[in-house]
């Protein structure tokens, strides 16, 4: 494992001569260089198959000096590593005898130092994107956010939606079906399917559920049934207003105060 006066190969150095996974940008340019390249490239030269890591090994390796890598979602990096990069590196997930935060370096795949192109992120066709995201009515099938709606614990953020896969932790693949894909905001896709923990509780539900009227009860029982949430006609026209220009959306609101009025 890491030893911080260890030697490196040659190929362990960007070609300004600093390591790979303490480049701040990428080489000949001003843009950021990611953390899942350093990360790669960090597993390639400082642990040997069948390794454990710890999720804080990793921010400390990826850290400045004294300061570790505090980014967010550092183990969805790795899972990127693993779906397009062939790292092999299960979690407790995937393996019950690792403890929490621990990971086990089964197969090397693709770094930087590698010599080769990364391999390219094989992603759904747009038609497939297209039709999943005109199936949600571009609305997050987890929480329920419209595409450009603002989110209300944070009014400033504007919700983008991006394609998910309807298992938590699967990967997006160029021949997924329809089927398997889902429209989700880019935060319930960042974290709260693979990382949170569910705050909610069932007690903390259930008082809820035991209070809706029986026409709601018998709604959210259909939506269960049918593992998403059907959207009423109105839900479909709000979410498409949505998609017009905001000078259109301005006549539209305009339009319908007359009518409404
Ligand atoms: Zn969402």
């Amino acid at each position: 494992m890491q030893g911080s006066q260890r030697s490196y190969p040659s190929t362990a150095y960007a070609s300004d001569g600093c390591l790979w996974w303490q480049l701040k940008f990428k080489p000949g340019s001003k843009q950021p260089f990611g953390d899942e390249q350093k990360l790669a490239a960090w597993l390639a030269f400082n642990c040997e198959l069948g390794d454990t890591i710890t999720m804080r090994q990793l921010r400390v390796a990826l850290g400045e000096e004294d300061r570790p890598n505090a980014a967010e979602h550092l183990n969805r990096r790795l899972r990127v590593l693993r779906q397009r990069d062939g790292w092999e590196i299960p979690s407790a997930r995937d393996d019950g005898s690792l403890g929490h935060d621990e990971y086990r370096l089964d197969a090397k795949g693709w770094h930087p130092g590698s010599g080769k192109p990364r391999p390219k992120l094989e992603t759904p066709s747009d038609s497939i994107r297209r039709q999943v995201f005109e199936r949600d009515g571009r609305t997050c099938v987890v929480c329920g956010i419209a595409a450009g709606e603002c989110y209300d614990d944070r009014p400033e953020r504007r919700a983008r939606v991006t394609l998910g896969h309807r298992v938590p932790g699967k990967r997006l693949h160029r021949g997924a079906s329809v089927d398997e894909l889902q429209t989700e905001c880019a935060r319930c896709n960042e974290t709260v399917r693979d990382e949170l923990p569910n705050p909610i509780t069932l007690p903390e539900i259930l008082p809820r559920i035991r209070k809706l009227p029986r026409a709601d009860k018998r709604t959210l029982l259909n939506w269960l049934h049918a593992g998403e949430r059907a959207r009423s006609n109105l839900d479909l026209l709000y979410a498409d207003i949505r998609r017009l220009s905001a000078t259109e959306q301005i006549g539209m609101i305009d339009d319908l105060e007359k009518g409404a009025g």
